[in-house]
């Protein structure tokens, strides 16, 4: 049997929680919908940047923000969300399992970074090797490390791992660094960066962290070099397969959201990593699953003729203007 929410959200990351949490808070009938908990939190063993917490780390954030999520009666369930579809009453939620129908949407499905695709990569992940060069740089504070990638995400890397690290191997396939002109000047000239052209990772050993990595380049020439951290920066995967024929997704395929998490679908709202924005971060995963959380409740309260909680409350005494 079909079962029916007023707004179902799409992926238990901190973007999806936290619309759930600001959703279920209202009390009106929310269930999120995901494959695991947490998403990219997971990969996360470390986390030094998400406001209000010292030293925490992915999987615990992610737990206190389902148990959060809970307190306010709100449902979960761990599924695979297949097609979403207007129908009669709204929207209609096919998962492997199941199907949902909704009056409101909240996306949230994140992103997964891709793997260089070596033997140990995965035995050495979070112990030398890492998926994001932004978050994890601070880490290698005068150690050295090795950056593998593509086009600008590259580039950025080493940009950021040459004001950390004592010496960056920046390593790419083909003869020239491709990309932004002025960032490649500028990584050109710092002097602990050893550009390694022609090349590719072929090993990574260590013992129980990564200690050296193998390259080979086109001849087929072999070298070791012994590194503390390997960051591989090879962009990553959107799946929006199952709701693509709703929203708008633009050319790096991420959903385009406006102030609010608003799509091109009006009961539609997106927020985190598998949207536009500028940083992909938890923090800004959080305030825009929110964000997309309190539209879409305004969304449903709108639709029964209520006023919802609205952004731009305004009052006029006199000349003045109050905003609140
Ligand atoms: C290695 C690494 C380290 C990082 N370190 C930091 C850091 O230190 N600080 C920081 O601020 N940020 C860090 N980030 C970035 C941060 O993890 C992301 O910005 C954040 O997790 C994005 O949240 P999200 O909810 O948008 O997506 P995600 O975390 O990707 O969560 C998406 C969720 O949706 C689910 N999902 C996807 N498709 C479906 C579907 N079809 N059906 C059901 N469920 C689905 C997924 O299973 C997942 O649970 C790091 C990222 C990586 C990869």
């Amino acid at each position: 049997m079909t079962k029916d929410y007023e707004i179902i959200v799409v992926g238990a990351g901190p973007a999806g929680l936290s619309a759930g949490i600001y959703i279920a808070r209202q009390r009106v009938s929310c269930l999120v919908i995901s494959k695991d908990l947490g998403g990219q939190l997971n990969l996360i063993p470390r986390l030094e940047n998400y406001p209000g917490t010292i030293m925490s780390s992915g999987p615990l954030l992610a737990r206190t923000l389902e148990n959060q999520y809970l307190t306010f009666k709100g449902e979960m369930i761990y599924d695979t969300v297949e097609r979403i579809d207007e129908s009669e009453n709204g929207l209609t939620i096919k998962t492997n399992r199941s199907e949902y129908t909704c009056k409101s949407l909240v996306l949230a499905p994140g992103k997964v970074p891709n793997n260089l695709g070596i033997a140990n990569e995965n035995v050495f992940a979070n112990k030398g090797v890492h998926y994001c060069t932004k978050c994890d740089a601070p880490f290698y504070q005068d150690r050295v490390t090795a950056t593998v990638g593509v086009g600008g995400y590259l580039l950025e890397s080493g940009i950021l791992l040459s004001r950390m690290a004592s010496k960056v191997y920046l390593i790419y396939r083909g003869g020239a660094l491709g990309g932004d002109k002025e960032i490649i000047s500028s990584i050109e000239k710092k002097e602990n960066v050893e550009l390694i052209p022609n090349t590719m990772i072929k090993e990574i050993h260590g013992n129980n962290t990564l200690q050296k990595i193998v390259i080979k380049d086109n001849q087929g020439l072999e070298k070791t070099l012994n590194v503390d951290g390997l960051f591989i920066e090879m962009g990553s995967k959107i799946n929006l397969d199952f709701v693509k024929h709703l929203v708008k997704v633009n050319s790096k395929g991420e959903i385009e959201v406006t102030e609010g998490g608003k799509t091109a679908h009006p009961a539609i709202f997106a927020a985190g990593d598998a949207t536009n924005i500028l940083y992909k971060q938890i923090v800004a995963a959080c305030g825009d699953g929110a964000a997309a959380g309190l539209s879409a409740f305004n969304y449903i309260e709108k639709m029964k003729g209520k006023p919802g909680i609205r952004a731009d409350w305004k009052k006029t005494i006199g000349d003045t203007v109050f905003h609140y």
